[in-house]
């Protein structure tokens, strides 16, 4: 076909994936962040990289012997906590010692490993889209902050949750899960926290009971990032009459709430070296679904953004943007490659999104401890 203008919006691990394949095959397109620089944002935890999904799109990519240098595979230690702060179940997987399972990457590691892999100046930094304009034929114009405009015959939605991309398909916007993660972290965990390092093993601890709950996780370096969950209105703090850059009084609102549970688990809050980061979880309708549009697709959270206990987020960003790429690369014109990619996209994530949906709600109810033990017990 003759060589379309590619835009994707967004350098996340979707929209990376997706160039960097297009680039091995002789296809340039551009990416548009609107980060100011590589280095600006902290890009948060860990992700485990599954086969069929993460791993198979690191192949696709050749980058799957860069990505084995900085795998942790001793992350995939899973450990069920009480409320008292015992453990009741440690799942080491036999794969835990090798490369095989699901190795662990931070998400920042994961992406540079992508911007590394990219020709010099594909991402276009400091470019927020504020809109695209149907000029029809398949052809958008993009505008972006800083008023400038640029033309493409096919524009990726790989801009994430709030995707403005979105909008040029379908009316869905994310809806509050109703449940809220707040985000500490603790560094140098071994020698200053030893006790929190010795609870959270090498990989993830999740305590979980009556609506409640802390999911620890090891990072890179030493550090670990802890997520204090709870089902509550998304205005919690502004009932509880609190600013959250008040970092002790979140500390004293989260410590209310979380009475009678161990101390131990209680110092997850207490410890913290880095504050408090409020993350309402945000999740689109189940199906999202949309009608073919000429010169336009979404992939990643654009597309199906789901609760992270799918595990699967970026995964399927990552899968998405290969498979992509590779029906860029065998159609003979854009709306074919938009066609069969989408034909594969939906069911997937149709799947995957109800997954995440149903983990979210046992993970947060009243009996919870007694339904993630049963469901853990099950597949450890
Ligand atoms: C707490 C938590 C834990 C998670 N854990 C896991 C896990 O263990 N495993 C897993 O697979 N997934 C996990 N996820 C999900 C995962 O992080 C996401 O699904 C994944 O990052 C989606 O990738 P993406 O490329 O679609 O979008 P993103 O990573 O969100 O990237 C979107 C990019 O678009 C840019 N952008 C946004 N708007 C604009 C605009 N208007 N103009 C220009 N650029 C724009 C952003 O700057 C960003 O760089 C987790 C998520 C959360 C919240």
């Amino acid at each position: 076909m003759p060589t379309p203008r590619i835009a994707i919006i967004g350098a996340g691990p979707g929209g990376l994936t997706c160039a960097r394949i297009l680039q091995q095959h002789g296809i340039t397109a551009a990416v548009y962040d609107l980060d100011a620089s590589r280095t600006v944002r902290n890009q948060g935890g860990t992700l485990d990289m599954h086969p069929d999904s993460g791993q198979h799109a690191l192949r696709e990519a050749g980058l799957w012997d860069a990505f084995l240098l900085q795998a942790r595979p001793e992350g995939q230690q899973m450990r069920l906590v009480s409320r008292d702060g015992r453990i009741l179940l440690d799942a080491i997987p036999p794969e835990a010692d090798t490369t095989e399972g699901n190795p662990e990457i931070d998400r920042g590691q994961l992406r540079d490993l992508l911007l590394d892999s990219l020709t010099p100046d594909t991402v276009r930094w400091g470019h927020k889209l504020t809109h695209a304009e149907a000029l029809g034929n398949g052809t958008h114009r993009l505008h972006f902050t800083d008023g400038t405009t640029t033309d493409a015959d096919l524009v990726i939605g790989a801009d994430g949750a709030w995707s403005k991309i979105r909008r040029l398909v379908s009316d869905a916007a994310p809806l509050y899960t109703g449940v809220t993660f707040v985000e500490t972290g603790f560094n140098n965990a071994d020698t200053r926290h030893p006790r929190l390092a010795e609870l959270t093993g090498n990989g993830t601890m999740m305590a979980l009971d009556d609506n409640l709950g802390f999911v620890a996780q090891r990072n890179s370096g030493g550090h670990i990032r802890v997520y204090v969950g709870m089902r509550t209105d998304e205005d919690w703090y502004e009932h509880a009459d609190v600013a959250l850059a008040d970092t002790a009084a979140v500390r004293d609102t989260l410590l209310k709430k979380f009475t009678g549970w161990g101390p131990d688990l209680l110092d997850f809050i207490t410890h913290t070296d880095t504050g408090y980061t409020n993350r309402p979880l945000f999740a689109l309708p189940v199906p999202h679904a949309w009608a073919h549009t000429p010169g336009v697709t979404l992939l990643g959270d654009a597309a199906h953004l789901m609760s992270p206990f799918s595990g699967m987020g970026a995964n399927l960003a990552m899968l998405d943007g290969a498979d992509l790429a590779h029906a860029l690369i065998n159609s003979p014109t854009v709306d074919d490659a938009i066609h069969a990619y989408e034909a594969l996209l939906q069911p997937r994530s149709v799947a995957a999104a109800g997954g995440a949906a149903e983990g979210i709600n046992s993970a947060f109810a009243p009996d919870s401890a007694t339904q993630v033990l049963a469901h853990m017990t099950q597949h450890h």
